[in-house]
């Protein structure tokens, strides 16, 4: 695929690390200017030494309104990848509220404010847009200790189909990617044990887990026009995971 997004301006959240980080570097690369928000000042600082024309942009997205000032700060924006997330994970009967709480903020809540905040402005417009949402294979299959992950990516796949349904008259596509496992920090969290990584390695036809890039590919697709008839779709990318 020849890509180009030159004179797009692309919000990436989660940029400090994992595959927000990579994905930054990536859209960057085709001409994107790529605006990244962590939460972690010094991750942020460490990507701008690596490609300094990326702009960072330091807030927590648990705080609702630092969130939809920053955003707001940066707008027009064309495209949105909301793929900050975090995974607490323990057996369902010693989860805590604060683990509910924190894990619905990150992974639903914000992407609710920061989508609500760009789509505003991009109706505005009158321009059109895309937004993928990274959401998980947990979203549509029961994982155990996985409880309030599941749940919040089930939230964020119907999220995603919402506001397909809704933006979709205003030409803004609205799409989700959805991975196995990945090693990053969050994947170690849950995958790092041989014994773990096998038994779920074993549930997945490919017979691997998924690598950073190949998510990324699948972001890529569904931000730019080679997905211009896709709209409220979640694209697995879990090597045939939830095929089985
Ligand atoms: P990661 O390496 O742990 O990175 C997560 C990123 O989200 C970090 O940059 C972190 O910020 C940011 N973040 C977390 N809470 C935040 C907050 N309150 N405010 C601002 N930023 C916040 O995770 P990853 O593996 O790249 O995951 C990226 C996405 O893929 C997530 O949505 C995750 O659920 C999804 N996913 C991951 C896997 C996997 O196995 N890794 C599988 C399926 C789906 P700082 O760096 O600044 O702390």
């Amino acid at each position: 695929m020849n890509i180009s997004f030159e004179g797009k301006r692309i919000l990436v959240t989660g940029a400090g690390q994992g595959i927000g980080r990579d994905l930054c570097l990536r859209l960057s690369k085709y001409k994107a200017t790529v605006i990244g928000i962590s939460r972690t000042k010094k991750h942020l600082d460490t990507l701008k030494i690596e490609d300094p024309k990326i702009i960072p942009l330091a807030v927590d997205l648990r705080d609702w309104d630092a969130t939809r000032d920053a955003v707001s700060s940066i707008l027009p924006i064309d495209m949105v990848v909301n793929n900050a997330g975090v995974a607490t994970l323990a057996p369902f009967l010693q989860l805590t509220q604060a683990d509910f709480d924190l894990t619905m903020d990150v992974n639903v809540k914000a992407v609710f404010n920061v989508s609500q905040i760009v789509a505003e402005d991009m109706i505005k417009r009158n321009y059109g847009g895309t937004i993928v949402n990274v959401s998980s294979q947990a979203s549509q299959a029961a994982i155990k200790d996985h409880a309030v992950y599941c749940a919040s990516k089930g939230a964020l796949d119907m999220l995603t189909k919402t506001m397909a349904l809704e933006l979709g008259p205003h030409k803004i596509r609205v799409n989700s990617v959805n991975p196995t496992v990945v090693m990053t920090a969050m994947g170690k969290l849950g995958w790092e044990d041989p014994k773990k990584a096998r038994a779920m390695i074993e549930k997945i036809p490919l017979g691997r887990f998924a690598e950073v890039d190949e998510v990324i590919d699948a972001i890529v697709y569904l931000l730019s026009d080679r997905s211009s008839m896709i709209t409220g779709t979640m694209l697995p990318v879990d090597g045939g995971f939830l095929a089985t």
